[in-house]
């Protein structure tokens, strides 16, 4: 029997949690998120988290600016949110204006503020095995839906496919934490298959549509597809060939439905840890 993982389940537990944690608080975690591109994905994904923000009860607010936004502006904009108090998470949305450069802006964020975890800092804090102020909403999503599942890391098997700053190197940083044994494959990896087969666990991370068959995976393996697809008809898919990876597998996140809904959910559970770090409160146990 195969288990169809239910990320959107895992992340309203996540979420309703930090509700009632919120609603006890004086002060609320605010999130500032900046929009500089004209992307329809990115608007989608900024008008996402702006909703659940403020479903959470934090303050949020998020400034869209069109293509006359200089890097100068923007840096001064992260310079102030990096000064103000009541801001306690600052997110760019990737990606920018061609005309602006993204690591300079990044690395411009105040590490305690860095809600994505992008900022070299929390990186190489992740990297060194110490506890970073904030770990990649994506990343840590795929963890946390492994363990709720009970899949044992331990000593595992994982090929991790896809090399990316956001998903794939954290991604296997976090399952080399975890005590898995990482296979990090990439566009120039050769013999892909060879290498997935061998895999008890298959992160997949390419944007490559039904880049994962079916004879690429092993009997009982967990594949934890984070792409997304959009097809010629608006509907989305993964990276992995679901329909017939899913007879195969043990375990297997949907698309939509898997991974996704962990990432916003992260993001809200970094907000609120970054506000009781710059606050100095401790967590609600409830
Ligand atoms: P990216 O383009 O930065 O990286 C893609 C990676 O895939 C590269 O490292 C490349 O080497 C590898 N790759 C490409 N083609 C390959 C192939 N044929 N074989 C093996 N490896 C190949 O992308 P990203 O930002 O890491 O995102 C990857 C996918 O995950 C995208 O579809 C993106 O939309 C999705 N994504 C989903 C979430 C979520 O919350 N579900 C979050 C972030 C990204």
């Amino acid at each position: 029997m195969t288990t169809i993982i239910d990320g959107k389940l895992c992340a309203k537990k996540i979420l309703d949690k930090l509700r009632n944690k919120t609603a006890k608080l004086e002060k609320k975690p605010s999130l500032a998120v900046i929009l500089a591109n004209n992307d329809e994905s990115s608007k989608l994904y900024v008008a996402s988290k702006e909703k659940t923000s403020n479903s959470l009860g934090f303050e949020s607010c998020v400034y869209r600016f069109d293509k006359s936004i200089t890097q100068g502006e923007l840096i001064k904009l992260i310079h102030e949110l990096n000064e103000n108090p009541n801001i306690n998470g600052i997110l760019v949305q990737l990606p920018l204006y061609e005309h602006l450069d993204s690591q300079e802006i990044i690395e411009l964020i105040n590490p305690k503020k860095d809600v994505d975890g992008f900022h070299p800092i929390n990186v190489g804090r992740l990297n060194c095995g110490l506890e970073p102020y904030a770990i990649c909403c994506t990343p840590k999503g795929i963890i946390k839906l492994l363990k709720e599942y009970e899949i044992n890391l331990v000593g595992k098997n994982v090929v991790v496919i896809g090399r990316s700053n956001i998903v794939g190197k954290p991604t296997s940083t976090l399952l080399m934490n975890e005590n898995a044994t990482v296979t990090l494959a990439h566009s120039k990896t050769k013999n892909l298959k060879e290498i997935t087969k061998t895999a008890d666990i298959i992160v997949s991370a390419t944007g490559v549509a039904k880049l994962i068959k079916a004879d690429m995976v092993k009997k009982g393996a967990v594949v934890i597809d984070v792409g997304i697809n959009k097809q010629s008809n608006g509907k989305l898919i993964g990276d992995v060939d679901f329909d017939k990876v899913k007879n195969i597998a043990s375990f297997i996140t949907p698309v939509p439905g898997g991974v996704g809904p962990m990432t916003i959910a992260c993001l809200m559970e970094n907000t609120y840890e970054l506000f009781l770090t710059q606050n100095g409160l401790q967590d609600a146990k409830f």
